[in-house]
């Protein structure tokens, strides 16, 4: 039975791959952090009680600020597969907090890469590397494309994202930087805007909320859906030697446009409700990422399977059923 640990089990992405793992057969070991109360809503579905003898989920206390736990999980776990999600992952928060997202997102990675070089086990490792990296290089993007952070969460995965490759040339970890274009869900954080717009469209629709603020409305973004994008992290780390690989759909939108769409769903008129509060307005903005993934078409052989449309479908039919009451992701 293989062996894996994912860092941020408790966010959107490694709920989704800790389920794919699981159903794969893989023992699958989180590291959650201590919080007072429960962080665990979206792996609750998969917890198994410790005591059942074949249980294969199994959460660890732990934080990416503290190397010692870190450095004692991957010692006393070896893990065949480490999967490096955790990360404050939010743009905007990353200009209010610059310092603490370098040393989650950017050394926490280093923290980690130490570990497996320090415990001398033999792992594949996938860092979650991110479009941010592009910044404000031109569209479309790919694995070539030169990286021009816009934000202080864009500059702390551009210092992962190379620790990574050093590592992997300079120690021979087995080392792979998968870079992920925007990928949305049910699960999605609420204060990313996909989220923010479906659950705003779901309270409007009820009556809750009359008003949805946003802010730049015309930036562009490649959105894909989560679940595929688990799928083609796995991919990359079966393969024979580690790469970097980009992955996007290669379907551009505004935001305005995600909008329309969420609005329009349920038969609503966004301009009678969305206002614009210049708050979310960040200090240097990305403009434009659009994704050329055919290395990963090529390599891995893989491909997104739901479009904008369906994808804004699933969320909004999701939170509408939320607010009545009905669903469970
Ligand atoms: P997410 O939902 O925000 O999840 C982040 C995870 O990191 C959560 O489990 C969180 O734990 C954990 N975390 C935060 N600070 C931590 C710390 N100090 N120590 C340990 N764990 C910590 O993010 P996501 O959307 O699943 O994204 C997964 C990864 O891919 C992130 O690294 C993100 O930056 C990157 N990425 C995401 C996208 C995207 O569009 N979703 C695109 C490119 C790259 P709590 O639950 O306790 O907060
Ligand atoms: P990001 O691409 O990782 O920054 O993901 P977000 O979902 O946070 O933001 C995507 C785009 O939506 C960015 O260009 C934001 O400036 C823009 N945006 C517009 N209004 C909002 C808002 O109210 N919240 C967020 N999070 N983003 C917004």
């Amino acid at each position: 039975m293989k062996r894996a640990l994912i860092t941020g089990i408790s966010g959107q992405d490694g709920s989704y791959l800790a389920e794919l793992l699981l159903s794969k057969g893989y023992e699958v070991h989180g590291l959650i952090r201590r919080a007072s109360t429960f962080n665990t809503g979206r792996i609750d579905h998969l917890f198994q009680d410790p005591h059942v003898p074949d249980a294969r989920l199994h959460l660890h206390y732990g934080d990416l600020c503290n190397s010692e736990q870190l450095t004692n999980i991957v010692y006393n776990v070896r893990p065949d597969e480490i999967y490096n999600l955790g990360a404050q992952s939010h743009v905007k928060v990353s200009f209010d907090m610059p310092e603490y997202t370098g040393d989650v997102t950017g050394l926490g990675t280093t923290r980690l890469l130490e570990a497996i070089r320090r415990s001398g086990i033999a792992t594949r490792f996938y860092q979650a590397s991110s479009s941010e990296l592009y910044g404000d290089a031109p569209a479309p993007q790919n694995e070539l494309t030169g990286f021009r952070p816009r934000s202080p969460y864009g500059a702390a995965k551009l210092y992962s994202y190379w620790m990574t490759a050093n590592y992997r040339e300079g120690y021979g970890i087995w080392a792979c930087n998968g870079i992920l274009f925007n990928h949305e869900s049910p699960r999605r954080g609420p204060t990313f805007v996909t989220r923010k717009i479906t659950m705003g469209v779901a309270n409007i629709l009820a009556g809750r909320q009359h008003k949805l603020y946003l802010g730049n409305l015309d930036a562009r973004r490649d959105w894909g859906y989560a679940p595929d994008y688990v799928e083609a992290m796995w991919r990359m780390l079966q393969q024979d030697r580690p790469d970097d690989y980009v992955i996007g759909t290669g379907e551009v939108r505004t935001v305005k446009e995600f909008v329309e769409a969420a609005f329009g769903h349920v038969g609503l008129d966004w301009r009678e409700h969305v206002a614009i509060d210049p708050r979310y307005y960040r200090p240097t903005e990305v403009e434009y990422l659009l994704a050329d993934a055919s290395k990963a078409k090529r390599a891995l052989g893989w491909a997104p399977t739901v479009t904008f449309r369906e994808l804004v479908k699933i969320m909004v039919d999701h939170d509408v059923q939320a607010v009545r009451g009905e669903s469970r992701v």
